[in-house]
């Protein structure tokens, strides 16, 4: 029996550049000291107070269905603190709570397209954007960003490709590179949208992750409310990754539309997750920070390795739990670089080129050992650098 192109077409029947990690699992499941810097998994769990919450609302009887926009509580929670940190009025009506930010990626993008509609993203990109916009039933197109403008794209990039598209997405802090967009930046996205028509859809799940300059949130430019659905997650910011809880924001009657999607596909979120989620939220600002602090303190500790030798270059990471190491120098592509690490020094990184044609010559490195391992691994990746860039 033949199945549909929609579910065929998601990866192109490829492993997308994702060996390395499942060679790298493998051999750590075979007893080999592999020291892991791929996917971005903290390396700190749920803080227990979340989990108690969970547990009470549990067993404080929260386990039938839950309301599918999400809980009035969180959806006021999650509005407040995105007017409090934008100042753009929000309700709970512009909000619809889903499982993650994954799933709040894939229903945005069925609101905004028709099958065959063109659909932007920025390229390096994180791994499901393609797939997420062809199961969408969009035809997904990358915008080159540079090496050389530290993957910010440009007006005139994204302006070549806009004609006849109907949705931009854009994510920072920036997975796989670590960067933060400017306001330049902003001014310039925004600007493309609103003479293109475009949807902007926002991915903003490291937001909590800022190292250098300020989170912008687009929604908050001129203009650009009524075309700006934001995605948010409790994964990175409160290492709630296996809870599967996040949401959209944006205008009520996308939202309106949204919940039928909802109704029809994911059913809502478990209601006792939301009340974790509210319960977490309303915690303040010292949680999210100390969920973050261990990423910036291992930037520092790898810029600092980096700033002592001339082979590998770090793309300024401003924000987010991973850096993108440029390896151009050694002679090396991303993907041979992180093959042989592997295999060499048991170290396991992910290839640039797992994340599109723009972050060749690339690898990024997930920050999410302890700090002791993570330098030792830096320091052991810089040495084989030095070493390849010998040889060639
Ligand atoms: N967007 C980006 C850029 C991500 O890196 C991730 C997860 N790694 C997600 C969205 C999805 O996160 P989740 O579904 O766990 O909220």
């Amino acid at each position: 029996m033949e199945l549909s192109n929609r579910i065929t077409a998601l990866t192109n029947g490829g492993s997308d550049g994702w060996d390395v990690f499942y060679k790298a699992r493998d051999l750590k499941k075979s007893g080999r000291p592999i020291i892991e810097l791929t996917i971005g998994e903290h390396d700190i769990g749920t803080h227990r107070d979340i989990l108690e919450a969970m547990g009470q609302s549990a067993r404080g009887g929260h386990t039938g269905y839950a309301a599918v926009p999400g809980t009035d509580t969180l959806r006021k929670t999650v509005a407040q603190r995105i007017k409090t940190r934008t100042g753009v009025p929000t309700n709970a009506s512009n909000i619809l709570i889903t499982p993650g930010g994954q799933s709040a990626l894939f229903a945005a993008h069925m609101a905004v397209l028709d099958p065959g509609d063109l659909a932007l993203y920025c390229d390096p990109y994180y791994a499901t954007y393609p797939g997420t916009i062809r199961a969408a039933g969009g035809i997904d197109h990358p915008i080159h960003c540079r090496p050389e403008l530290d993957f910010q794209p440009t007006y005139e990039d994204l302006d070549a490709s806009a004609k006849g598209a109907r949705s931009l997405l854009v994510n920072s802090p920036n997975n796989p590179t670590g960067v933060v967009y400017d306001r330049a930046t902003w001014t310039d996205i925004a600007k493309v949208c609103q003479n293109h028509n475009l949807w902007l859809i926002s991915d903003e799940v490291y937001d909590t992750q800022v190292w250098a300059g300020c989170h912008i949130s687009p929604r908050s430019l001129e203009g650009m409310e009524k075309r700006t659905l934001v995605i948010g997650s409790m994964s990175k910011s409160h290492a709630m990754t296996g809870s599967r809880v996040g949401w959209i924001c944006g205008p009520e009657t996308v939202i309106e539309q949204l919940i039928n999607l909802a109704t029809h596909t994911t059913y809502g979120v478990p209601g006792y997750i939301q009340d974790a989620a509210d319960f977490a939220l309303n915690q303040g600002n010292e949680d999210e920070l100390k969920v973050a602090a261990p990423f910036r303190r291992r930037r520092d500790i790898a810029m600092n390795l980096i700033a002592g030798q001339t082979v590998v270059r770090a793309v300024p990471c401003s924000g987010a739990m991973y850096m993108m190491l440029d390896i151009r120098a050694t002679g090396l592509s991303g993907d041979v670089f992180a093959h042989v690490l592997l295999d060499s020094r048991q170290i396991a990184v992910m290839p640039g080129e797992s994340f599109g044609q723009s972050a060749a010559g690339h690898v990024r490195v997930a920050m999410t050992v302890n700090d002791d391992q993570f330098k030792q691994a830096l320091e052991s990746l810089l040495a084989f650098a030095a070493e390849q860039a010998e040889t060639t």
